[in-house]
């Protein structure tokens, strides 16, 4: 390990991951910059993380999870050892209206007091929201919140995707998708939105941490209204995820358009969940150029190199 986890969870920052680190090492493709250990809603550790993504030729790989940075350490220790450099990461809950936005955070200071405030108050709503959801799929279900702890590690973000496979393990439902289908999906009674700032506000906290922010799996349905990409894009939004493979192809060609006109950071990535989600690590990568452009951007923190 390179560092250790206080109470909270949370990576206290290793001398890695200083600022004064030489940041223009080279690293080599192909680059995946979305990825999920059990430190949220994946199913393998991130020094599993790590392998799995190697197994599959990725040579330069962030970890992702939700609203927490609790993984870096161990995955940045699993990366290098293995000969790839790891980007540290984060991907922020944010919501417009009604609808989930997340937003990936890059080169962020962990410890950044304002993001850090954000992410622990997500956090402890998320833990609220699923055992009201908890409380409420036990009217109709044989399950209980201990189910649902069962399925987490200590200090992990907890989601949906955990009451999942809470269900999954009662046999109620086959996998997480048939759970997402139908008891977790937003239009059922037992659905609670959690907390979450809104997209520009969550832009203002990654840019004020001194990461760069990009837009996750950002043409999945409609896009957001133009009002709103264009307030985060003047909040510092760098960029969006085009490769992902929640993207519809002509929102997708939208955002593609936009970017080319205002020279935005493009990138593609698995968003590898482990076993809970088909996606394999590589299966979409980001450009060199714009893997560069990231670590020129990234303040907060550095990649770590093998
Ligand atoms: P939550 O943030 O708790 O509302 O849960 C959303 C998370 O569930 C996302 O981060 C996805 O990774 C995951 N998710 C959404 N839909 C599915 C699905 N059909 N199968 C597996 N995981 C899903
Ligand atoms: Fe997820
Ligand atoms: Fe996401
Ligand atoms: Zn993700």
């Amino acid at each position: 390990m390179l560092a250790g986890r206080t109470p909270e969870g949370t990576a206290t920052v290793a001398p890695r991951y200083a600022r004064e680190v030489e940041r223009d090492r080279r690293f080599e493709g192909p680059s995946d910059l979305h990825l999920h250990s059990t430190h949220s809603d994946g199913t393998e550790s991130p020094a599993l993380v790590m392998a799995a993504a190697h197994r599959h030729g990725v040579r330069t790989a962030a970890l992702t999870d939700h609203d927490t940075t609790s993984g870096w350490a161990e995955a940045a220790e699993a990366a290098t050892s293995l000969g790839m450099t790891f980007v540290p990461g984060m991907e922020l809950s944010a919501r417009h209206r009604w609808r989930s936005v997340h937003v990936l955070a890059y080169l962020i200071d962990p410890d950044d007091t304002g993001l850090r405030a954000m992410t622990d108050r997500i956090r402890s709503s998320r833990l609220d929201r699923a055992q009201i959801m908890a409380d409420r799929i036990s009217r109709d279900y044989d399950i209980a919140w201990d189910d649902i702890v069962a399925q987490t590690t200590d200090g992990a973000t907890v989601g949906r995707p955990h009451i999942a496979d809470a269900l999954v393990a009662r046999g109620i439902v086959a996998d997480r998708g048939e759970a997402f289908a139908s008891i977790l999906h937003p239009s059922n009674e037992y659905y609670v939105a959690l907390y979450a700032p809104d997209p520009v506000t969550a832009v203002e906290l990654v840019v004020a941490a001194g990461g760069v922010p990009v837009i996750a799996h950002p043409a999945g349905r409609a896009l957001l209204p133009d009002s709103v990409t264009s307030a985060m894009l003047d909040a510092g939004l760098a960029g969006f995820e085009l490769r992902h493979r929640e993207n519809l192809p002509e929102p997708t060609r939208e955002l593609a358009r936009l970017a080319a006109a205002r020279d935005l950071v493009v990138t593609g990535s698995s968003d590898y969940h482990g076993l809970g989600k088909p996606n394999v690590p590589g299966e979409n990568t980001t450009d060199d150029a714009m893997v560069q452009r990231l670590f020129a951007l990234g303040r907060g923190s550095a990649p770590v190199f093998p």
